[in-house]
């Protein structure tokens, strides 16, 4: 049945809704595809519906094609489960937690690593039974602390996610390999421009891990990439490579120094140069060690201070040192902090006042630059004084390392040396090595070759199937309005006819509803504009919004036999006769479609 425009429960709107900040959002509100509900939570009206569904489609025909089998889970979901695995807590404010009538616990399941892993183990004893591979598409819940831009980051958002199970390694290799090619063959097919990259792997276990992130100025994740060897990580998951251990045979003893009004990183540096002039060339910023505290607030609610080293012309990655840390929370740390903690001096915070054995007892991290044997200018503990000469490993040590600080364009790729390009990217699918963490809190074995029972290994794999609809959008766009691709465009075609009314241009609306008719006989879906006593410019404005790749104009010409097809993404238009439309639109809509 064709769309109706007449009829079709949709309104158009001129002016853009006034919390959109991308373009995906204004034109998804503006063109009618969703409404938004609360933050974050947004109705998916018909022509909305049409197009998820049509990634739902294209997503679910690669999942069953690499064997992986579609079942479906509950969104509400029994707290014991995730109690098990520890993320009941974890998850901290993320998800939404409820109760039932009697007083229990439930959540609104975020993703369902448990959910998939316990009925494995309902149902399969062997490893006969493996490998297995299952998903869905589902709706999924999470209390985003900043829902964004429409549906790209929704609070309720539709995921399909996939778990592989299998009795080893190589075969944990085998399901993570499928579900990579399945993954690039979708979003070839979902149309728009992505980069694999290196993920974190998380602090749950896992191993391996890569992100697609599809490319976007806009998008919150940064990625860097080796234009050299190719090597492509997020921000969040890149190493820096440890330099060798250096010789400070003849670096003097460490001396403090009066270092006043010197409450920056350049004040510091100038005074240096111009009081303690440094052998080999200027101090500069790289030469200091800035020490930041932080405030790590765990899952259960505790509070613990953090230190960290990095050198003076970096600063703290929010993302990298939240991954880092996850699943404890950063927070700053306040003058309360300070106040409570006397060995700690504001502004001149230095290694000797930091580490588990120290006065402070603050647990210490350095950034991996600050390596064995290299020499720096720090606070000394003391207000209006920094120590000079301060040589790693002999002078002080810390409790460990940390990739928190800020990696940037010319930054060495930590496979070949190269400098890296930045970029910014939309994750639109995570593939992950779990391993056996899920198995094991949940007690998921199968017997194996040998009657021994052994602990399932899984990989988890999720595609964000709502934030590809706003992904898509982002990606194919013009400032008329959309510019959907073929394959998940809400109709084939768009016929407009631009007549006044029945009565004074019965042969417009007349060949308008047959052409329509002939065409949905071939199985063309089409959005027919049959509405009376609009304009041609606002039918024409409105095609344009919607975004549907091939537009059919019935109007003045068709008394000469001549009407218009326009497309949409090319904004060229060429007259056919209109004998010949219904061929034409089938041969442009097959002949693109894959
Ligand atoms: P992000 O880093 O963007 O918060 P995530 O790493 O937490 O995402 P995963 O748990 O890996 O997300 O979920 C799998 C996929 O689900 C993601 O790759 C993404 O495409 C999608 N997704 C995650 N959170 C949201 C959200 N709030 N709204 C829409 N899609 C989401
Ligand atoms: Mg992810």
């Amino acid at each position: 049945m064709a769309l109706r425009m007449s009829t079709l429960f949709l309104r158009t709107l001129r002016e853009d809704p006034a919390d959109a900040e991308v373009p995906s959002h204004r034109l998804l509100v503006r063109a009618g595809y969703i409404r938004r509900v609360s933050p974050g939570i947004y109705t998916w009206l018909p022509l909305g519906l049409r197009v998820l569904r049509r990634v739902e489609t294209i997503v679910r025909q690669e999942m069953d094609e690499i064997g992986a089998q579609e079942l479906l889970f509950p969104a509400l979901l029994p707290r014991e489960p995730y109690e098990a695995t520890g993320r009941w807590n974890e998850y901290g404010p993320n998800i939404f937690r409820l109760q039932d009538r009697k007083g229990d616990d439930y959540l609104l399941g975020p993703t369902h690593e448990e959910m998939f892993t316990l009925a494995v183990k309902d149902l399969y004893s062997s490893y006969k039974d493996l490998p297995l591979a299952l998903y869905q598409i589902q709706t999924k819940y999470r209390d985003e602390a900043r829902p964004r831009a429409g549906v790209l980051r929704g609070r309720e958002f539709v995921m399909k996610d996939s778990y592989s199970f299998d009795i080893d390694a190589a075969g944990l290799d085998r399901a993570y390999q499928l579900h990579r090619d399945a993954y690039i063959r979708i979003f070839d097919r979902l149309g728009f421009d992505y980069v694999i990259v290196q993920a974190m792997a998380g602090a749950m276990g896992g191993s391996k891990s890569e992100e697609f992130l599809a490319t976007a100025e806009n998008g919150e994740d940064t990625y860097v990439r080796c234009p050299h060897c190719g090597y492509a990580a997020n921000v969040e998951a890149v190493r820096v490579p440890v330099p060798d251990a250096v010789s400070y045979a003849d670096v003097p003893a460490a001396h403090a120094e009066a270092t006043p009004d010197t409450p920056t990183i350049e004040t510091l540096v100038a005074h240096l140069n111009a009081h303690f002039p440094r052998e080999d060339r200027p101090w500069a910023a790289g030469d200091t060690l800035k020490n930041v505290i932080v405030t790590l607030v765990h899952p259960d609610g505790t509070r613990e201070p953090l230190a960290i080293g990095v050198p003076g012309d970096r600063e703290i990655d929010e993302k990298r040192l939240g991954a880092q840390v996850e699943p404890a929370e950063v927070e700053a740390f306040d003058e309360k902090g300070f106040a409570a903690n006397a060995a700690l001096v504001k502004g001149y915070i230095g290694p000797g006042a930091l580490g588990s054995e120290s006065a402070s007892k603050v647990r210490y991290l350095l950034d991996p630059r600050v390596s064995e044997g290299t020499r720096w200018v720090t606070g000394a503990n003391e207000p209006g004084k920094h120590v000079i000469d301060l040589v790693a490993g002999r002078d002080f040590t810390a409790d460990g390392t940390i990739e928190a600080a800020d990696v940037r364009p010319g930054d060495a790729c930590p496979n070949c040396g190269h400098g890296l390009e930045s970029a910014r990217g939309i994750e639109m699918g995570h593939i992950f090595q779990l391993g056996t963490m899920y198995a094991e809190a949940l007690g998921l074995k199968v017997l194996d070759q040998n009657g021994k029972l052994q602990t399932v290994t899984m990989g988890s794999y999720g595609v964000g199937v709502s934030r590809a609809v706003a992904c898509v959008a982002e990606g194919n766009h013009d400032e008329l309005g959309l510019r959907w691709p073929r394959e998940i465009s809400p109709a084939d075609v768009h016929v407009v006819a631009t007549g006044k009314d029945t009565t004074r241009d019965p042969e417009v609306f007349a060949k308008a509803e047959e052409i329509t008719r002939v065409l949905e006989a071939q199985g063309i879906e089409v959005l027919y504009d049959d509405r009376q006593k609009v304009s041609p410019g606002v039918k024409f404005k409105d095609s344009e919004l919607i975004g549907i790749p091939t537009i059919v104009v019935i109007g003045k010409s068709l008394e000469n036999g001549i009407v218009e097809i326009k497309d949409r993404a090319t904004g060229e238009r060429r007259e056919v006769p209109v004998d010949d439309v219904v061929a034409e639109v089938v041969r442009e809509v097959r002949g693109s479609a894959s």
